[in-house]
């Protein structure tokens, strides 16, 4: 993908059953399309399966290239397309896509169902639910996935034991082994030094 622009919600129109019956399919594609065919797939439960990364082939022809594979985020939640979506599903939807459009600074705009991106007008129905009232929730969804800078300090405070058995940061222990490297580095550069200058001594 070239940059993220948009993001694309669909429905799988898959079984009726079953938490996320066709994760495999959006995984691995079907007969006449080689997967993967979205990056996520959302289950009835709620739970959020991430497929791949890259483009992913969920759009077919756009209107818009920031519409298309190459700049879209696509959804495929599990639903039959005609049964009523559970609350914890579409709840997690909207929550989702606050979540990637927060994270890749994407409007709420761009956030668009498959229907309305597809060309021609016609082409494809889903998802099943009204878009704009999917919009206004996304629009009021908490987002409580953490920026890149608060995974980085979770990670970097978390404790642990080190070689000499001391309870330590990972931030501690980075910066111990930089200050050993330069140790080393400086260590190596006299031992080099000294040759040299013995060399230079042998040659006299
Ligand atoms: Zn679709």
């Amino acid at each position: 993908m070239t940059a993220v622009r948009s993001i694309t919600c669909h429905h799988t129109a898959g079984p009726a059953t079953g938490d996320a019956p066709s994760l495999a399919v959006v995984r691995d594609g079907r007969g006449d399309l080689p997967g993967p065919l979205a990056h996520l797939v959302l289950a009835r439960s709620g739970t959020v399966h991430v497929v791949a990364a890259g483009v992913c082939f969920h759009t077919g022809r756009t209107w818009e290239r920031w519409q298309s594979n190459q700049n879209a985020v696509g959804i495929e939640a599990e639903a039959t397309g005609h049964d009523v979506w559970p609350a914890a599903q579409y709840a997690a939807y909207a929550r989702l896509c606050r979540a990637l459009a927060d994270h890749y600074g994407v409007p709420f705009a761009r956030v668009l169902g498959h229907r309305e991106v597809a060309k021609p007008v016609g082409r494809k129905v889903d998802p099943n639910f009204d878009m704009a009232a999917f919009r206004a929730a996304v629009a009021s969804s908490e987002d409580d996935m953490p920026t890149a800078d608060e995974i980085a300090a979770a990670v970097l405070g978390r404790r642990i034991r080190n070689f000499h058995g001391d309870t330590v940061t990972l931030e501690q222990i980075v910066v111990a082994t930089e200050q050993r490297i330069a140790d080393a580095q400086n260590q190596l550069q006299a031992i080099t030094d000294a040759l040299h200058d013995r060399l230079v001594d042998d040659n006299a």
